[in-house]
């Protein structure tokens, strides 16, 4: 784990939600990285995000790919769109496989997962 990708898992574990932030084009960044793929600056800040946004695209995974997060199958795993209009990946939690629709809003959670929080999203009327 790098210093980058530390700040991030930081962030995470106080239950927030930050990414990086490229002054040069003005867009928020994911994943950490040092240098912005969009104009090439290296000089990111890193900036709080609101947390919320709302599903982009999503799948339901039957099969974990990802044993060491002991997610229980069937899950959602989603692109999730956050209100500063940066596409992140994740887990959406907390949400009946019917209920899972693009578009539906969704709020930043934490999972306690083998001592670790991972940063996931549920319904954000829940
Ligand atoms: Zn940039």
């Amino acid at each position: 784990m790098d210093e980058t990708t530390q700040i991030y898992w930081q962030k995470v574990e106080t239950g927030e939600l930050w990414l990086q932030f490229c002054s040069g084009c003005e867009r928020y960044i994911f994943y950490p990285r040092s240098i912005c793929p969009f104009c090439l600056e290296s000089s990111l800040e890193w900036k709080k995000t609101s947390g919320k946004g709302k599903v982009y695209s999503y799948t339901i995974v039957n099969i974990s790919a990802l044993p060491e997060f002991n997610l229980e199958t069937p899950y959602i795993y989603a692109v999730i769109e956050l209100d500063e209009g940066v596409k992140i990946s994740s887990t959406v939690v907390q949400c009946s496989l019917d209920k899972i629709s693009v578009g539906l809003p969704v709020e930043l959670t934490l999972l306690e997962r083998n001592h670790r929080k991972l940063s996931v999203f549920r319904p954000r009327d829940y």
